[in-house]
């Protein structure tokens, strides 16, 4: 099947600029934004750029793109993740409807887990 931007697919839209998105990264393969209704304060959404709807459908050039991208956001995210009371992170990627995916276009999220204290701050 085909991996061209797909005209009704609501993440082709926001790479074609078509829905506004808060933009964190971009890559010549993925582009990164915040979540509309985030889990958590930062949780981003890597997508590739083209249409898949899951991820055995993504061509292998996108699909190398992602974890890199997502290692490179947690980062810049900069949670106390190496101190025993420090923060952590979900890496998630849904496919299909039985597991809770309601956008068919591929996206990662990553969801940044604060202590409660580093949340009130
Ligand atoms: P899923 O359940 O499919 O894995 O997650 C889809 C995610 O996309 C949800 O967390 C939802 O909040 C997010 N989302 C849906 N529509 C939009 C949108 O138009 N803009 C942004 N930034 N996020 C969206
Ligand atoms: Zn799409």
């Amino acid at each position: 099947s085909s991996t061209a931007l797909n005209a009704s697919c609501i993440f082709c839209k926001i790479l074609k600029g078509e829905i506004p998105s808060f933009k964190v990264y971009e890559t010549k393969y993925s582009y990164s934004f915040l979540d509309i209704e985030p889990t958590a304060e930062g949780h981003i959404l890597i997508i590739p750029k083209c249409h898949a709807a899951k991820l055995h459908n993504v061509p292998d050039e996108y699909l190398a793109d992602l974890l890199p991208v997502t290692k490179k956001l947690v980062k810049a995210l900069n949670l106390d993740i190496d101190s025993p009371e420090g923060a952590g992170y979900n890496v998630l990627q849904n496919n299909g409807r039985i597991a809770h995916q309601y956008v068919d276009h591929v996206h990662v999220h990553l969801i940044p887990k604060r202590t409660v204290q580093e949340g009130l701050e």
